[in-house]
């Protein structure tokens, strides 16, 4: 499985990074730091700060000031997008760096980072026109006494909480979009996968954004991610992760400041393949859909729905997909599938493997660690014999476990779509144009996929519906979420007078 090329190598020693306040790299001191470990090698690789609430404080405090003093928000368009434009450009001269650092945090594959990387610069190039297209509406007809404008201004500090799955990728989902519409930023990534946030912290100060408004603190979740969605200061949370947390976050707005909130929580995500479609190409994507970033993704197609005619012959073209995607060491060139970014999730992911054999689910291939030496590896499952009801055809795994169920008729298939409490994402595969459109109008999902999986880029906006979240990130419809919309009445002419 593991064909060997070109490899890159490990750090000698870890990178010590300090967390970036105002402006400025703060560096651990006395804090001390979270060591990661490259999950794939197991050898120290970044040094993080454990930044404390005071430090939270401060970070809220520069970008409160910041924003309160119109440094960004107060420039015009051309020259917010300028910044912007200028960050893509960096982002692209230190895209290998940047890939590195993914790849060692998290366990990807280094082709996979670098790609995700150079998408990463495209947002924002893409968000920097943004800067200057962001408008309001105007309203002429309200009589020739008044006259109606709508602005849109932005909401202010927006804390940004994002996950390990992929810490850049989400990171650039957001903030150009965010600093497009003139708010500042205090974030907060994961502590497992940190770097990469700081890198583009350094990076944004060096493409000449101002002081304050983009600011980094690292810490554990459970503390400075609470004090963040508790914080009075902070005007929006744009958080992304499990919905456990998510309802926390929910929970914390109400009662502190009822901070607006923008939520990108969990999927289980159906394919939908019909006997009409390019079954070889089907068959592919759904390989892909499935082991992409080994199954820790939020639009994992994690729930196969085929038409029964074609079902067994079907599941053995993925079976045998997935049997010849490269799985091993991220840092080699050629690897597809990498390592499970954390301990935590590795057991998860076993555990529900052994919890669909125990459910009586059939296991068609995979499901097992795979032992490279060093680092955790699960090779993709692929379960048969499987009931809506299941843990493993209902529960997130986010992992590289699929689940195969047979659908008779098309009403059939939509209903086993939507029998989920999430709502992230879908694909459909049919030649069939009619079956096509029918099931991206009714399979309740904020991404649709027609005959592809996966896709994305700057300009669709992503979201979900249902238990997957609220709100939406990129596109217009992304830069939009972070203003707010204000009325304006303006009398034109003599008052007439309310006092006679
Ligand atoms: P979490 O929701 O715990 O983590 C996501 C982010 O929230 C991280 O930055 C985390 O920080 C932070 N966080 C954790 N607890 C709090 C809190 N009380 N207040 C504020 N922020 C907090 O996800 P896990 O990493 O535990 O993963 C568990 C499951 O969540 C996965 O198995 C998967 O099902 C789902 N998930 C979904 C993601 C998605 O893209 N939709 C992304 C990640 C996970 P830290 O990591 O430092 O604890």
């Amino acid at each position: 499985m593991n064909k060997i090329s070109t490899k890159l190598s490990l750090p000698t020693e870890p990178r010590a990074f300090g967390f970036w306040v105002d402006g400025k790299s703060v560096p651990a001191g006395k804090r001390g730091v979270f060591e990661r470990l490259s999950p794939a090698h197991g050898v120290p690789v970044t040094l993080v700060p454990k930044c404390t609430t005071q430090d939270l404080d401060a970070a809220v405090a520069a970008a409160r000031t910041a924003f309160e003093d119109r440094r960004w928000s107060g420039l015009n368009g051309q020259a917010r997008a300028a910044v912007l434009l200028r960050t893509g450009a960096l982002i692209r001269e230190r895209a290998e760096e940047i890939a590195w650092f993914e790849t060692l945090e998290n366990g990807k594959p280094i082709a996979q980072a670098r790609a995700e990387v150079l998408g990463c610069a495209d947002m924002f190039e893409y968000a920097s026109g943004l800067a200057r297209s962001l408008h309001g509406d105007s309203f002429n007809n309200l009589g020739d006494g008044m006259f109606g404008l709508v602005t849109r201004e932005p909401v202010g500090v927006v804390g940004l909480i994002t996950p390990w799955n992929f810490p850049f990728l989400i990171l650039c989902e957001r903030v150009p979009y965010i600093l497009a519409s003139g708010c500042t930023i205090v974030a907060k990534p994961s502590e497992v996968t940190s770097a990469t946030t700081l890198m583009l912290a350094e990076i944004l100060t060096e493409a000449g954004l101002p002081d304050g408004c983009m600011n980094v603190v690292t810490g554990a979740g459970g503390t400075i991610g609470q004090a963040l969605i508790e914080h009075d200061d902070v005007d929006m949370l744009s958080f992304t992760g499990s919905t456990r947390v998510g309802r926390a976050v929910v929970q914390a707005s109400g009662q502190t400041n009822f901070k607006k909130l923008g939520l990108e929580l969990g999927g289980k995500n159906p394919q939908i393949v019909f006997a009409d479609a390019d079954l070889e190409d089907a068959a592919d994507g759904v390989a892909f859909g499935i082991g992409f970033n080994t199954g820790q993704c939020c639009v994992s197609g994690s729930r196969l729905i085929v038409e029964r005619s074609v079902a067994d012959d079907f599941a053995r073209m993925v079976q045998e997909k997935l049997a010849r995607v490269r799985i091993g060491d991220p840092l080699d060139e050629a690897t597809q599938i990498g390592a499970i970014t954390t301990e935590a999730q590795n057991t998860t992911i076993l555990s529900y493997i052994e919890k669909g054999r125990a459910e009586g689910a059939r296991l068609i291939c995979g499901g097992e660690p795979l032992d490279f030496g060093r680092g955790q590896y699960i090779a993709p499952a692929l379960f048969g014999d499987v009931t809506p009801d299941m843990a493993i055809a209902r529960e997130e795994i986010f992992g590289p476990v699929l689940t195969i169920m047979p659908f008779d008729t098309m009403d059939e298939a939509i209903a086993l779509a939507n029998d989920t409490d999430y709502g992230l994402a879908a694909s459909v595969w049919t030649r069939n144009i009619d079956k096509a459109l029918t099931v991206t109008r009714r399979v309740r999902a904020g991404r649709f996929w027609v005959n592809t999986t996966l896709a994305g880029g700057p300009e669709l906006p992503l979201g979900g519906f249902k238990q997957s979240g609220w709100g939406r990130e990129a596109g217009m419809y992304g830069v939009e979420e972070y203003t707010q919309v204000k009325s304006v009445h303006i009398e034109i002419g003599k008052r007439t007078p309310w006092v006679e």
